[in-house]
């Protein structure tokens, strides 16, 4: 995995839940592959990732949608190729594994080579953590087994040249914290009011919570001033808001020193997701997709802000069509459907829970380790 995002840490975290729930005796190491184990600049990505995407973010898209060829893909993996093998070889062999996954779309041509090669016999598996636009290069012919989230994946690495019979339409591996069944009874109508007293929150009020990913990226200051506004016209008890700011230090420390009018609570990278969408009413994010599988689980209608240019594009059709949402990404008009959603008697929210929850895969994550396991036990 690689910590450019939130997404990879938290789907191979989950595996890792998984592996533990399905295997007792299965060892998982998880390991930033760019970070530690890639050359420079490559291994500077965690920290620069954000920054490109806010500042260059015709470049990223650029980058992304010229490189989505598979020959280009495959000029790329021979340029990374001497550069970045020693390292990787070096990685594996001293971690002696039975199986290597690969959660991250710049971990899969060459890692696959470097095992082929390093550690002849030892399959390599790679989880799909994007929902519909698939880079190729996510996508290797020679992949042991191809866990994708969707039918569109799933069609895109049929037409990479995956051999059907190693693609596996299984969702995006979340963990099992994620669950429609978090206030107590599993029931179909969720009731907010304890999990909103347990994080210390007004019970009576309808929560907005609002995430941009695991770096909160975009413009989360302005969406967040749009929705108090809103809101607080809406009348005094109209609602309140959560706003989790991630990795984004800079963002976390200007909104505690805001006034708002209305309840607010600004965290900064919160380890209880679960807990803050359990409380919530709907979730107002960036189209991510950790984010949109585990709020399609807790049955959280969605309200898409932006997206990342490529990886993420797909992800608003996934959303908005399926009715488990919308998009709006001027902050003004994105507060005021939030506001109609919330108006007492709309039901709205209750529909667009209901399609969530129908769309949801919340067994992903184990249904992939049981199939990562029958992998190992067939290999030789
Ligand atoms: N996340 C978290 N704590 C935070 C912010 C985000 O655990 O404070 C998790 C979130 O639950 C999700 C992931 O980080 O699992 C974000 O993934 P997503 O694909 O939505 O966006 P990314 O950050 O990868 O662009």
């Amino acid at each position: 995995m690689a910590d450019t995002g939130g997404g990879h840490r938290s789907a191979g975290q989950a595996l890792a839940e998984a592996f533990a729930e399905e295997d007792p005796l299965a060892q998982v190491v998880m390991v930033d592959a760019l970070r530690h184990h890639a050359p420079f600049p490559v291994n500077h990505i965690h920290r620069t990732y954000r920054p490109l995407i806010h500042h260059g973010r015709w470049l990223w898209s650029a980058a992304w949608h010229l490189s989505r060829g598979y020959s280009r893909v495959e000029r790329m993996r021979r340029v990374f190729w001497p550069v970045a093998r020693r390292r990787l070889a070096a990685l594996y062999r001293s971690q002696e594994p039975d199986l290597v996954v690969s959660v991250h779309p710049l971990l899969n041509h060459v890692p696959l080579d470097v095992v082929r090669q390093a550690l002849p016999g030892v399959p390599f598996a790679t989880v799909v953590t994007d929902l519909v636009s698939v880079h190729p290069a996510w996508l290797c012919p020679d992949v042991d087994l191809l866990c994708v989230p969707t039918e569109a994946a799933g069609r895109l690495a049929l037409s990479a040249g995956v051999p059907r019979e190693r693609v596996r339409v299984s969702g995006l591996p979340v963990s099992r914290k994620f669950s429609p069944a978090m206030n107590g009874n599993g029931a179909e109508i969720t009731d907010n009011q304890p999990g909103r007293r347990r994080l210390g929150l007004h019970p009576d009020l309808p929560l907005v919570l609002l995430v941009s990913g695991g770096e909160g990226m975009g413009p989360v200051s302005d969406i967040a001033r749009a929705l108090a506004q809103t809101i607080q016209r809406g009348g005094h008890s109209a609602g309140q808001l959560a706003i989790i700011c991630g990795r984004n230090h800079a963002l976390q420390r200007r909104l505690e020193a805001m006034h708002w009018g209305i309840p607010v609570r600004v965290a900064g990278f919160v380890e209880n997701m679960p807990e803050w969408m359990a409380a919530a009413d709907l979730v107002v994010t960036k189209a991510g997709p950790g984010t949109i599988s585990e709020a399609l689980i807790m049955g959280l209608p969605i309200l898409l802000s932006g997206f990342i240019p490529g990886q993420e594009e797909g992800n608003v059709p996934y959303v908005v069509d399926n009715g488990a949402g919308a998009y709006e990404s001027q902050p003004e008009r994105l507060a005021a459907r939030a506001a109609e959603w919330l108006r007492p008697g709309n039901p709205a929210l209750a529909q667009m829970a209901a399609r969530a929850r129908a769309l949801a895969k919340p067994n992903a994550a184990r249904d992939i380790a049981r199939d990562l396991l029958a992998l190992l036990a067939s290999s030789p």
